[in-house]
């Protein structure tokens, strides 16, 4: 029983608008009970065309874009903010993690990507404007920062300032205790603020880098703007400055066009960049992209074929990542616990090399442990009982 419910929605694949039309499906019927009062939409999918047949087929209340949502406050009787020119997002204060958005919107135009369209070109949040907010969230008993944006390494000071993405990281990695960073671009990511991550205590050694394809006849189709060998000597620069850190990236399967080759290029990839962890998709057509117009040529990737290469490309990944995980058994890690102690008795943290650990502890959300890690799968680390208290 609500008064209202809010679908906050992603649009950049195909089967979350489905999933949305079944939530929206089960919130109508709801409403038909009075158990609902009112449903608002908000988000990429607000933003986005599709939305005025969602709103007219589920009498949707309130449907709100990427760039309006304060409209949010008036709806429910809350004094009206004027949005400013720069996206003001704060993160909730007292939270012991919290998100800082430093830009918002892209300014590339990936042959599949729908991002462009709904979160328009890219807006970046003043340096002070970001570094008075992270002080501000760290006064208030946060411990954990992490910048975000769809390419947080295309930043640049607004107020002509000169400062980058590096300045920035630096500036924030002294006012908070710990921080990470994502979205990154290959083109974008400057050898220099990968070294940054090494030499800093406070920033998790652990990037998130997007490489797509591992060949370059699909990265020229993607228009990403780079070859694999410049991302290979990305990462070679990142495993030097961060030896012990954990490198994560997305990987899209069956992009029109894509053939054998360009698929065993990609494995290729996989194993010369031993990723710690790897978000892989199966190529979706988003209405308006380029891409979505490629599919409907004989260039079309079929079904059972995307299938299997998507599954080829995971277990690589698995394979790869079980691996390296395996590799730090009975080294002690101090760990980060970001959720408390659960059913099984475990708390879920994070090593400050950026590993995903299970830990036996009843320590708050927020603090640290200390332990040895006892064994591993290919997502996460298991840790034993820590040594002395949390802290
Ligand atoms: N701005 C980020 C990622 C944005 S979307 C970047 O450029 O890396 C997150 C991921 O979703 C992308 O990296 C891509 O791998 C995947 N993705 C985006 N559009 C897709 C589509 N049409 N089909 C399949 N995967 C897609
Ligand atoms: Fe989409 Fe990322 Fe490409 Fe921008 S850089 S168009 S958000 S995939």
């Amino acid at each position: 029983d609500a008064d209202l419910v809010v679908l906050n929605t992603c649009y950049v694949r195909e089967n979350a608008v489905d999933r949305v039309r079944g939530h929206l499906g089960e919130l109508s019927r709801l409403k038909r009970e009075g158990r609902v009062k009112k449903v608002a939409l908000t988000g990429c999918i607000g933003a986005a065309e599709e939305s005025r047949q969602l709103e007219k087929q589920y009498s949707i209340d309130l449907i709100l874009g990427t760039h309006n949502t304060y409209e949010l406050a008036e709806f429910i009787g809350l004094p009206g903010m004027e949005e400013t020119h720069t996206p003001e997002l704060p993160g909730t204060e007292g939270e012991h993690t919290a998100f800082v958005t430093i830009m918002t919107g892209c300014n590339y135009k990936c042959s599949y990507c729908v991002v462009p369209s709904v979160r328009g070109r890219m807006v970046c949040r003043p340096m002070e404007n970001v570094v008075h907010e992270v002080r501000r969230l760290v006064g208030s008993g946060t411990r954990y920062v992490t910048l975000l944006g769809q390419t947080v390494d295309a930043w640049r000071d607004p107020e002509g300032s000169g400062n980058k993405f590096f300045d920035l990281l630096g500036r924030v990695a002294e006012e908070a205790p710990r921080v990470w960073f994502t979205t990154s671009h290959p083109s974008n990511m400057e050898d220099r603020t990968l070294r940054l991550i090494g030499e800093r205590e406070t920033i998790v050694g652990k990037l998130h880098l997007p490489v797509q394809s591992g060949s370059d006849r699909m990265l020229k189709a993607m228009h990403r703007g780079y070859k694999s060998d410049r991302y290979r000597r990305k990462i070679e620069v990142f495993r030097e400055a961060v030896p012990r850190g954990t490198l994560s990236t997305d990987i899209i399967v069956g992009h029109p066009g894509e053939a054998e080759e360009d698929h065993e290029e990609t494995l290729r990839l996989v194993e010369d960049c031993s990723f710690d962890s790897a978000y892989v998709f199966k190529f979706s057509p988003r209405s308006g992209t380029e891409a979505a117009e490629l599919a409907k040529s004989p260039g079309a990737v079929p079904e059972g074929v995307a299938q299997r290469r998507f599954l080829e490309v995971l277990r690589a990944v698995e394979q790869n990542a079980f691996k390296r995980n395996q590799r730090k058994i009975g080294s002690t890690e101090e760990i980060y616990i970001r959720h408390a102690k659960n059913g099984n008795g475990r708390a879920v943290g994070e090593t400050w090399s950026g590993h995903a650990v299970h830990v036996p502890t009843t320590a708050e959300p927020g603090g640290y442990v200390t332990s040895k890690i006892e064994s591993a799968g290919p997502h996460v680390l298991y840790a034993g009982e820590p040594v002395g208290p949390p802290r």
